[in-house]
């Protein structure tokens, strides 16, 4: 699967160990790898599209070949503007299931040239997800652990 760029979309509100271990995982596979930021208004993120792209980027800024942007139309357009042909997600619990199905398959529909490779979770990150670390910041308990230190310090700011 080499000589491949494969981009990572998702609203990473906020980036957490989770994503960051797909993304390492990832990046053995392809050559490349954009990390696209949904803007995505419908779920109402904490954090700004510029405030995510700014913690995404220190996040990753220790890996070469990955590049992070953000996108405000539709996924396939937007991989075809890239000349990507894959589409990288993660897979957790159950429930992500049906909803990555309906995406994949939607997406496969629509751009047969396009391709969705999904990542299993690591057994750790299986029940972290950005909403649950939104609630722990919310209700004021500790999240050090599940997000890398420069999000901790925006969650704290933004709580
Ligand atoms: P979206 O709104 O597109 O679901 P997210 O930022 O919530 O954006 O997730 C982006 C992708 O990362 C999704 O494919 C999701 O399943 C995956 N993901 C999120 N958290 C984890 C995790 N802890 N382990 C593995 N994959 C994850």
């Amino acid at each position: 699967m080499k000589n491949h760029i494969a981009v990572y979309p998702g609203t990473f509100d906020p980036i957490t160990n989770g994503h960051l271990d797909i993304i390492e995982r990832s990046l053995k596979l392809f050559d490349r790898l954009i990390i696209a930021i949904a803007e995505n208004p419908v779920k109402k993120p904490l954090f700004t599209v510029d405030e995510r792209m700014r913690m995404v980027k220190e996040s990753v800024k220790k890996y070469k070949n990955v590049t992070v942007e953000s996108f405000d139309c539709l996924l396939i357009d937007y991989l075809h503007k890239r000349k990507a042909h894959i589409i990288v997600r993660g897979l957790r619990v159950i429930s992500d299931f049906e909803y990555e199905f309906q995406m994949a398959l939607t997406n496969r529909k629509l751009a047969p040239d396009i391709e969705t490779v999904f990542m299993m979770t690591a057994e750790g990150y299986a029940y972290l997800s950005s909403r649950f670390i939104k609630e722990i910041a919310r209700l004021g308990g500790r999240f050090d652990c599940f997000v890398p230190p420069n999000v901790a310090k925006m969650l704290k700011e933004k709580f």
